[in-house]
């Protein structure tokens, strides 16, 4: 077996050119946004490689880390303590958010009245427009924008149940179509399948050595593949940078409500920071005593990435091939991961947690104990269903919205800086996932058999 302790030795000098690519392309677009803005189509063709392979090396990872454990019996175990983990980061998240949020009090006199005022009738900006501007920020198709709406009431007056919102994400594990699922990149089904095709593979000695000879040859080709494309990521990185501040910075919007919004940014990204640097570190280091930010530096080309794509899907790929050279155990992140980087976004939680509360607080409508509860419960639950790709979670925050009765239109007040505050939480989301695979590492036992 090929020695893990080490990252490999080109990885220090590529993190330093993905690094240094981040801000030559941050320079470049502040200086030169009608340019920068023309980058988009680099940037583009580096994320849809990331993206191509997403699907097959999510089904062939998961196979590996379900028949790496050998025995059915022995995925219960693991597979607790990750879906366990991912729950309780993802709730602590929330608490940091609402925490940090109540002290700051962002929304507290700091938006002007003509300011609140341009969203605050739903004439102007009525469902369809909102859905339109949640979409095309999101990149999402309006339909999956829509279905948000359809589990809201329809007058916003009343909350949306729990029951509606566990039962939508009950729906999300199963798919009735395995391959419309791997088309639309939906990979939550995938995972449950794949994990319980192999989880009887496991029962079935015989057939299970062929095919697992196959996946875990197909898993080993894939991840030769990202190591090869990353070689071209500071290019990439570099164009998908550039186009997207060239935007921001040609458009002027951002800066302007930046200016006006700025105490809510950075509200979020003081939360975000706590929960980065100092609760998963915490917890890296109870668990596995080994120090957190080595780690965190072996990861740093995924969390690179995942700032430069603002997308956990995307970041998939890079995020596997990290954790294998940061020394974490293929049996762990083999399966861990992609279940992180679909159901885990301590991030995206604690972003929605926060930015509720700062609505509530714009508008001058403090939220009550009770229903700041209820906030942390919908955002964790509205984090476990966002999907891992740009500004997902600005449309999953309807739910906690409207859970509370605050009027959906005040999104706007959030969404010019959105992109940014994306990229930031994006990055903690994957780095909640690689902490994830090294803390359940542990409870695998070490002689589980490895299928690759
Ligand atoms: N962009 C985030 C991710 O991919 C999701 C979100 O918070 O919008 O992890």
């Amino acid at each position: 077996m090929a020695d893990h302790s080490k990252p490999p030795k080109h990885s220090n000098s590529l993190t330093y050119w993905i690094a240094g690519a981040i801000v030559a392309a941050i320079a470049v677009a502040l200086l030169f946004p009608n340019v920068a803005v023309h980058f988009d189509i680099g940037g583009e063709l580096f994320l849809r490689a990331l993206k191509m392979i997403v699907v097959p090396l999510v089904f062939t990872s998961v196979m590996c880390g379900v028949l790496g454990l050998g025995d059915v019996r022995r995925l219960g175990k693991p597979g607790a303590a990750a879906v366990g983990y991912y729950l309780c980061t993802t709730v602590l998240a929330v608490i940091v958010g609402l925490i940090v949020v109540n002290v700051v009090r962002p929304g507290v006199g700091t938006i002007n009245k003509e300011q609140l005022e341009k969203f605050a009738t739903a004439e102007e900006m009525p469902d369809q427009v909102l859905r339109r501007t949640l979409a095309a920020e999101s990149g999402l198709s309006e339909d999956a924008v829509a279905s948000v709406f359809t589990d809201l009431p329809a007058d916003n007056d009343e909350a949306p149940s729990t029951n509606v919102i566990l039962k939508n994400l009950a729906l999300m594990l199963v798919t009735d179509n395995l391959f419309g699922a791997a088309v639309e990149t939906q990979l939550l089904p995938i995972i449950v399948f794949t994990i319980c095709f192999g989880a009887l593979l496991t029962t079935m000695p015989d057939e299970t050595r062929t095919i697992a000879t196959f996946v875990s040859e197909a898993n080993h080709a894939l991840l030769s593949f990202v190591m090869a494309l990353m070689k071209i990521a500071p290019i990439g990185i570099f164009c998908l940078v550039t186009a997207r501040f060239g935007k921001a910075q040609a458009d002027g919007r951002f800066f302007e409500e930046l200016g006006q919004i700025g105490w809510y940014f950075a509200a979020v990204l003081i939360g975000l920071a706590i929960h980065a640097f100092v609760v998963l570190p915490l917890i890296f280091w109870i668990v596995r005593r080994e120090n957190p930010f080595r780690f965190a530096a072996a990861m740093s080309q995924a969390l690179l990435t995942a700032f430069s794509t603002a997308s956990s899907s995307a970041t998939l790929p890079v995020t596997l091939e990290c954790a294998e050279s940061a020394g974490i155990p293929k049996r762990s992140t083999e399966f861990v991961i992609p279940l992180g980087a679909t159901i885990n976004m301590d991030g995206t939680a604690l972003y929605e947690a926060a930015a509720a509360i700062f609505i509530a607080q714009a508008i001058g409508n403090d939220l009550t104990i009770g229903q700041q509860a209820i906030v942390a419960v919908t955002a964790t639950l509205a984090a476990i269903g966002a999907a891992g790709i740009p500004e997902a979670g600005l449309v999953t925050m309807l739910i906690v919205l409207g859970a509370v009765g605050l009027p959906l239109e005040y999104i706007g007040l959030i969404l010019a800086v959105d992109w940014l505050l994306d990229r930031f939480r994006t990055t903690v989301n994957v780095f909640g996932d690689s902490v994830g695979a090294a803390v359940v590492g542990v409870t695998i036992p070490e002689d589980a058999p490895s299928a690759s």
